[in-house]
């Protein structure tokens, strides 16, 4: 595997040292059950390579960016959701906790607009 952050725990699902309940997988990607959901359905995105944010991996690697949210509409396709929702959280004042890029898909209730 390339480009991989040490102690970063979506590379480590990445490798394959932690299995979190995958819904779908490409040679680039892995989409897989958040471990707190906050919908009913609620999903991760990653791409397999270390990217800390959206903005750095579609600058580094902009087909890859444009993968991942493909396959976003994949997830919510397969899963059946007409309606859903794509969050990306960048920096820690915005949420993110995990710094290795994801899509959120979330969806199955009706979403608050704004967030807050
Ligand atoms: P962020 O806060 O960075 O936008 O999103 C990180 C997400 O990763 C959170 O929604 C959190 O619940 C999820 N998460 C954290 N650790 C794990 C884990 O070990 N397995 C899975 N499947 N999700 C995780
Ligand atoms: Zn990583």
């Amino acid at each position: 595997m390339t480009n991989q952050a040490k102690d970063c725990l979506f590379c480590r699902i990445a490798a394959g040292e932690i299995t979190p309940q995958i819904v779908r997988e490409t040679d680039r990607t892995i989409a897989f059950n958040d471990i707190e959901p906050q919908a009913p359905v609620h999903v991760l995105v990653i791409p397999r390579e270390h990217h800390p944010s959206i903005g750095s991996l579609a600058t580094a690697d902009p087909e890859l960016a444009g993968l991942l949210m493909a396959e976003a509409a994949a997830v919510a396709e397969e899963l059946g959701l007409v309606d859903f929702r794509l969050v990306t959280n960048t920096g820690a004042q915005a949420g993110q906790s995990v710094f290795h890029v994801h899509l959120h898909v979330l969806g199955g209730r009706p979403m608050r607009w704004p967030p807050g």
